[in-house]
């Protein structure tokens, strides 16, 4: 029997006790020591929690945060990381749907009510450094070692499970696209909210590399972020591609400051042709990679080395070989039929999630049965060229990618509907020229009678109320006051219109 993710784990501690496993700038850990505060706080979770629910940790790049997440599968619970900053309706809607039986606010600021235990940063600084007997009994097989939250459509998030065997399909094939070395620095640039962040953690943890995380703070400023960049002597960068045309606006983002920095790998949106150009012409004899699939297969299940004789003409860039363990295919709604060559592309494999915590209805629509095996529909339209080589031919629904957040346009409509001053609402994308990246959402809105001298201050109070129900990257940028939203011949809210209307204009 294969070792869980928890024992390669403590192997990898043992092979590499003194080297570097995780560095945030301010706090710095060998996998020694790593080992030895999951242990300790394990032991502290078994007195503190006695069911196997999930347990939520709330917080961003603190050392603490990776200690809870690897001491909660050490001691046999799945764990739901929550980034800082998520407003107070969305954690109070994870909480309705995961029935976790602890959280642990490493972040410091979590305001909301409940009567779950709420173990506090002091507590767990404390239980990290008592040392307790652990006897691991760590999450394994298809029990769930991580479920990630993402943008449902009827405005209730929807968790997507991930369990051990799931993880090790994912981890097993990713270091080895290019093996990776040991000691590696990798870029750990999404929340750990976010299933990008997944690619850089667990393979980075399982093959001895050290992560490098980059907090929001940083993120967000332009001169911080330049002079932090080259600290992180990197060599393995994950991120979006949205984070990379950041990136490449700094004119000493390039190989001559990074010379260590020799493999690219995106995933979570679209890789467009300009972004890989302008990389290459920036890190020359970097690889650059492409990655494709959603958070209920496991970070990705596609990948393609980019070379120069692709990024020529205005096609799309292609998303890959599939994983060997993987199976795609395409599946016609209309005709109710599947094909190999295309259509919505449906995922099956060991790396397929379970389904939707404790949202059978949503499960059974997005996880369908063939032939014995469980398929994930994405909702994304593919193909398969004759190398097979799977390509991305954009969304057959309304979820859209806002610098690499994963958006369900009817989870905005669902909040925005619910704002006091909104009558009727509804969200469409308004994507750059010549282009499928979402430069900005639009909201068509009916307001109620309201007192307001004018729609400037009419949209603050309307985005500051959404404010308390989405994440501040679901926020409309603007909001289109109307007298009715359009409707389609059936009766149905025309978004599509809209959207024509705001594209074309
Ligand atoms: P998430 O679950 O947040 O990772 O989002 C998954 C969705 O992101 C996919 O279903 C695609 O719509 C999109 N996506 C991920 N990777 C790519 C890619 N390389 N190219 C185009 N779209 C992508």
């Amino acid at each position: 029997m294969t070792d869980t993710i928890t024992q390669q784990l403590i192997s990898i501690c043992n092979k590499y006790p003194n080297k570097i496993a995780f560095d945030n700038g301010e706090q710095s850990c060998d996998y020694q020591t790593l080992n030895q505060k999951v242990i300790n706080l394990a032991a502290f979770l078994d007195t503190k929690v006695n069911d196997n629910s999930p347990i939520i940790i709330y917080g961003d790049f603190e050392l603490e945060m990776l200690v809870s997440m690897l001491a909660a599968t050490r001691c046999g619970h799945a764990y739901i990381p929550v980034e800082i900053g998520t407003p107070k309706d969305r954690i109070e809607n994870i909480l309705k749907v995961a029935q976790p039986s602890a959280i642990i606010n490493i972040g410091g600021d979590w305001e909301v009510s409940t009567e779950l235990p709420v173990i506090s940063l002091t507590d767990i600084k404390s239980a990290i450094e008592t040392n307790n007997e652990f006897h691991a009994h760590p999450v394994q097989g298809d029990e769930n070692l991580y479920i990630i939250f993402t943008s449902g459509t009827t405005g209730v998030p929807k968790g997507v499970q991930i369990s051990n065997d799931n993880l090790q399909s994912f981890v097993d094939w990713f270091t080895n696209i290019e093996p990776i070395q040991a000691q590696q620095n990798f870029l750990l640039q999404a929340p750990f909210s976010f299933d990008l962040s997944v690619m850089s953690l667990y393979p980075s943890l399982l093959t001895g590399g050290c992560l490098r995380p980059l907090k929001k703070s940083v993120i967000n400023n332009f001169k911080s972020l330049f002079e932090t960049l080259p600290q992180l002597d990197l060599n393995i960068w994950v991120s979006t591609p949205s984070f990379m045309d950041i990136c490449l606006m700094a004119p000493e983002f390039n190989a001559d400051n990074l010379p260590s920095l020799n493999q690219f790998y995106f995933c979570g949106e679209e890789l467009s042709q300009n972004t890989a150009k302008k990389l290459f012409e920036k890190f020359p004899d970097a690889s650059i990679y492409n990655t494709y699939g959603p958070t209920e297969a496991t970070v990705a299940i596609s990948v393609v080395k980019l070379v120069p004789e692709m990024l020529s003409g205005d096609h799309r860039l292609p998303i890959g070989y599939v994983k060997s363990d993987t199976k795609v295919e395409f599946f016609d709604e209309e005709s109710n039929s599947w094909s190999s060559e295309q259509g919505e592309i449906t995922i099956s494999g060991p790396s397929v999630s379970k389904g939707y915590l404790n949202n059978p209805e949503k499960t059974q629509q997005a996880f369908i049965e063939k032939d014995g095996k469980r398929v994930y529909r994405t909702g994304d339209a593919g193909s398969m060229n004759s190398d097979q080589m799977l390509l991305y031919n954009g969304r057959i629904d309304f979820q859209v990618k806002w610098h690499g957040y994963r958006i369900e346009l009817e989870d905005i409509d669902a909040h925005l509907n619910q704002v006091s001053l909104v009558n009727q609402a509804i969200v469409v994308p308004k994507y750059q020229k010549n282009s499928l990246k979402v430069q900005n959402l639009i909201a068509f809105v009916v307001a109620d009678k309201n007192d307001f001298a004018s729609e400037f201050e009419l949209t603050k109070a309307i985005k500051s109320e959404l404010a308390q129900g989405v994440m501040d990257y679901m926020i409309p940028q603007r909001i289109v006051y109307v007298d009715a939203i359009p409707q389609t011949p059936n009766g149905k809210l025309d978004r599509k219109g809209l959207m024509n209307e705001v594209n074309t204009a």
